[in-house]
């Protein structure tokens, strides 16, 4: 491999967020696809190694030798709306609230993600989330429509728990069956939220249906310590983005991509100048967009953002 990244010049950053991500996700989705949709084959995990590290090669080899760009994961926040007030949202979803939500139209949905799939050779993982994203009334077309797309690997619908699914939402569940599947977050730990989460009902339902979900491990949070009033140095940014998991959860709100929601929101509620956003449907050369977006170690977001190690309760309600 380090022929490889020495024959190409390739950055740290862009390694990691680009090629190994990419690798990560396709051999995530390949495994979760023979676990939940019975499609693929068995994949050892004693193996997993030596495939990621296949996979990484093959990613560096398409990217410069066929010009091939995949997106490993993409979140798309739907709604700003939601039916928790969490404290230490990591969406900062609450502060929505003080002043306008963003609830993306089904228009808009195809509109960017027309425009990306134009310029990318697939989606690996594309996530639906909001705040709560059975909110938004036109989910079940959007979950229809990323379904239909063959440059989408993997949809994953997410939710809180607290609400129930509607029956038109459950046929384009089960009618997807082999693509798309239902995470629900899990707060139980918290007994405060107890009589506010429906999972039995929902999984009960979703099984009734055959339809795949996973429901999250029942765990702490972090403390949600948000921005600094002076952002740090190149240096100490580039090492906190390495670090930091949720370099991969890239977000498409409101027509702009950002590093992750924390950002997105950031964004959108003017408590930061976001700059290094990618505007999708303004954008002149969306696939060089992407490739900068990859390859930048010192996003604005990341520059203010306090990282915290606090563990707290899961999901305490705030005002
Ligand atoms: S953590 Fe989830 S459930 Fe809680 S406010 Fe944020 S989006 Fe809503
Ligand atoms: S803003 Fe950057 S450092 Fe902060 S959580 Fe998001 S990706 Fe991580």
């Amino acid at each position: 491999m380090q022929e490889l990244i020495e024959k190409y010049n390739i950055e740290k950053t862009f390694y990691k967020r680009y090629f190994e991500e990419n690798a990560r996700q396709r051999l995530g989705m390949e495994m979760l696809a023979f676990l939940l949709f019975k499609k693929g084959k068995f994949i050892n995990p004693m193996k997993k190694n030596e495939i990621l590290k296949a996979y990484i090669k093959e990613e560096i080899e398409n990217f410069y030798d066929k010009g091939e760009l995949n997106i490993p994961q993409i979140e798309f926040c739907i709604t700003t709306k939601c039916t928790l007030k969490c404290k230490d949202c990591c969406a900062l979803i609450p502060k929505f609230n003080k002043c306008k939500h963003i609830d993306m139209s089904f228009e808009d949905y195809k509109l960017y993600l027309d425009k990306m799939l134009k310029n990318v050779n697939s989606i690996r993982h594309f996530v639906l989330l909001g705040g709560e994203t059975l909110i938004n009334p036109e989910l079940t077309k959007m979950i229809e429509y990323a379904c239909s797309l063959e440059k989408i690997n993997v949809v994953q619908l997410i939710t809180n728990g607290t609400m129930k699914f509607s029956n038109d939402l459950i046929a384009a569940l089960r009618k997807n069956n082999k693509k798309v599947y239902v995470y629900i977050s899990n707060y139980s730990i918290n007994e405060d939220l107890k009589p506010l989460l429906k999972h039995q009902e929902i999984i009960g339902t979703l099984k009734e249906n055959d339809i795949k979900y996973q429901i999250a491990d029942n765990k702490e949070w972090v403390k949600e310590k948000e921005f600094s009033d002076t952002p740090d140095d190149i240096s100490t940014t580039s090492k906190k983005m390495y670090d930091c998991f949720r370099t991969q959860c890239n977000q498409v709100l409101n027509g702009h991509i950002d590093i992750c929601s924390k950002a997105a929101s950031a964004r959108e509620l003017g408590l930061l100048e976001i700059k290094d956003s990618i505007d999708i449907v303004n954008s002149k050369n969306l696939k060089n967009d992407l490739v900068d977006f990859y390859k930048n170690n010192y996003m604005d977001a990341c520059k203010s953002c306090i990282l915290s190690d606090e563990k707290i309760m899961p999901a305490i309600q705030g005002e």
